[in-house]
């Protein structure tokens, strides 16, 4: 398929602020030397866990891990593959890229495009048209929507007759074949072709970007058949894929840190309107993996509040089996009258009035944690019962990606049914969709645990040595005339010498062919350890001078920690007259380091000859270590 070549994907990350992006999502905070800090939309997060990197290009999570670059972010937030989150970034900062050879299916492209334009101009004429009917208004009055709430929602109404939206839309240039293929028309038996929703109540489907994809159809009269009617699927709405009201919803859901499932169009717009804005609807379908999968990005915590019924109760308990494995803690909320009469959440809104969101709010706080809720449903009476019981919840806790929460489960299971708290016999349901279809590319790898950075074996001096030279641009050039040798010789361990090693090696290859360091190709350039601890230097900024001296004082340092090191190694030797006057030179030369550095002190940097005699040394150096 065909793809945009790493140079574009290049110059536009370059031209483009990550800040910028992730401000139009979350609401950034400076917190010195051009970097930022939010809270972090991928987890529930209750202060700023997360920072922003301009220079780098990156943002990174210190409490839930998610970190990458700018075309990461948009595709974890806006759930889009790579390719589409290139083109989202281009178009945000209005970079040109170039056109594609080969489009990858240039008849899927143009479909995409009817459906929108078809979608988007049916949307306003649906929501005109209401005004128009008597019987639409009447019924909105008594679903309490407002004004402002019906158009922000786009609820609207197909009038009845066959042809209302087909000769409007054929006005504007689109044939009734077209709205066929865009899921508006129907072909009937006689071969006509005539609108398909009439006399319906019409909500509005949109996507995440809150582009309207498909529609919603409602009954006005109760004893009218189907209740609901849906758009088919199309090239731009794939049912398992949309929740209702996501595109409103999901930037306070992460402020929420929960969100809350309903059943129906009304309930999700009324909870909404009355200052429940944490809500989502299921709509056409039950709830999918793909559906958790995209929830679990927002929140690890949801409200499922399903009707009362025999329905209900299946959905919830088909909702709980499916979140779980995405992280997703559910609880679940009955809301009922006074009476102890159930009822639904639009019901609930309209009759407690200004008080609705306070009241439901309330509710949630009384809500059933999942596992006591199927222990409260289930029948465990007999043994059999309660082994089945157990069994069928280890084989949705197997599921489970989140290891410690899993743990958790387990214990409590074992705890209150005395079983072995491990998943022994048991199978996981089938195999588990990959929610990702395509491969991603150009995509890291996500950091595995053997890839943690060992910071204890990080030694302090050097690892701020690196930072020091790559933070200050006064120095990058002595230290690429300097740096031949690995930082191993001067004591550090191979391991964390490697990690320093490539750091400063990639950022001097970087001065070098660039004569500047770039902090964004760096990061890109280095392996993923190495480019953690480059994320983890600090805001720290050196003054000229500050910078020369702290360079030169630390590069004495590692001349007489080589040198010791080297005089070490001699004393396992054989003594010979050789090795006995190579042990003298190395201590010689030690401390006349440590005396040069003493004697010009704080008059370091403006000792013109003390970088030089380092170099020497270091010559001198090398060609002990070759001795050696
Ligand atoms: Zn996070």
């Amino acid at each position: 398929m065909a793809f945009y070549s790493d140079e574009v994907i290049q110059e536009l990350k370059q031209q483009t602020n990550i800040a910028d992006i992730i401000q139009q999502f979350v609401p950034l905070k400076r917190s010195g030397a051009g970097r930022f800090v939010c809270r972090c939309p991928f987890h529930n997060d209750h202060s700023p866990s997360m920072n922003v990197n301009p220079q780098m290009g990156i943002y990174k999570c210190f409490a839930c891990g998610a970190g990458g670059d700018v075309f990461k972010f948009v595709m974890e937030h806006e759930k889009m593959d790579f390719k589409a989150a290139v083109e989202w970034v281009a178009s945000a900062t209005g970079f040109q890229l170039p056109e594609l050879g080969a489009p990858v299916a240039p008849e899927i492209a143009e479909e995409r495009t009817l459906v929108r334009e078809l979608n988007e101009l049916a949307a306003d004429w649906f929501v005109e048209q209401l005004p128009k009917s008597e019987k639409a208004l009447n019924y909105i009055r008594t679903r309490h929507l407002s004004e402002e709430t019906r158009h922000f929602f786009k609820v609207g109404y197909a009038p009845e007759g066959r042809e209302g939206f087909l000769s409007y839309a054929a006005k504007n240039g689109f044939s009734p074949r077209q709205l066929v293929e865009a899921g508006l028309a129907v072909e009937r038996e006689n071969g006509g072709i005539a609108d398909k929703f009439r006399d319906r109540l019409m909500f509005a489907i949109e996507n995440l970007s809150g582009k309207v994809v498909a529609f919603g159809g409602r009954v006005l009269e109760k004893q009218k058949k189907p209740k609901y009617l849906n758009s088919p699927e199309t090239a731009l709405y794939k049912k398992g894929e949309i929740l209702y009201g996501l595109s409103k919803a999901k930037n306070e859901i992460p402020k929420a840190g929960s969100v809350v499932l309903v059943e129906g169009y009304f309930d999700m717009i009324s909870l909404y309107q009355a200052g429940v804005k944490n809500v989502v609807a299921v709509s056409g379908t039950a709830l999918t993996e793909k559906h958790a999968e995209i929830l679990s990005r927002y929140t690890k915590s949801a409200y499922l509040v399903f009707d009362g019924d025999e329905a209900g109760r299946k959905a919830a308990l088909r909702t709980i089996e499916i979140v779980l494995p995405e992280g997703i803690v559910p609880k679940i909320v009955a809301l009922s009258r006074p009476n102890g009469e159930k009822i639904d959440p639009d019901n609930f809104v309209n009759e407690h009035g200004a008080s609705a969101a306070e009241d439901f709010n309330r509710e949630l706080t009384k809500a059933e944690d999942w596992f006591d809720y199927l222990t409260r449903v289930t029948p465990t009476e007999t043994i059999e019962d309660r082994a089945k019981f157990v069994t069928h919840l280890k084989s949705i806790l197997i599921h489970m990606r989140d290891r410690e929460l899993q743990h958790q489960y387990l214990r409590l299971l074992a705890e209150r049914y005395g079983t072995e708290a491990n998943f022994v016999g048991i199978r996981p349901k089938e195999e588990k969709r990959k929610f990702h279809s395509e491969p991603e590319m150009d995509m890291p790898e996500p950091i595995s645990e053997d890839e943690q950075v060992p910071w204890s074996a990080l030694p302090p001096m050097e690892l701020r040595f690196v930072n020091l030279i790559i933070a200050s641009p006064s120095l990058w050039e002595p230290a690429s005339v300097f740096f031949d040798l690995d930082f191993a010789s001067s004591g550090v361990s191979l391991f964390a010498s490697e990690i320093l090693d490539e750091l400063l090696s990639s950022a001097l290859a970087e001065y070098t062919e660039h004569r500047q360091i770039n902090l964004m190709r760096l990061h890109d350039s280095l392996s993923p350890i190495p480019a953690q601890v480059l994320e983890s230097f600090g805001e720290e900024t050196w003054d000229g001078e500050a910078a020369q001296k702290e360079f030169l004082e630390s590069l004495a340092e590692l001349e007489i920690r080589t040198a010791e090191r080297f005089r070490d190694a001699l004393k396992s030797k054989p003594i010979t007259s050789e090795t006995m006057s190579l042990r003298l030179e190395l201590h010689q030369f030690a401390s006349k380091t440590i005396r040069a550095r003493l004697r010009s002190d704080a008059e370091v940097t403006r000792d013109p000859t003390f970088f030089k005699n380092l170099l020497d040394y270091r010559t001198k150096l090398v060609e002990y270590s070759e001795k050696i």
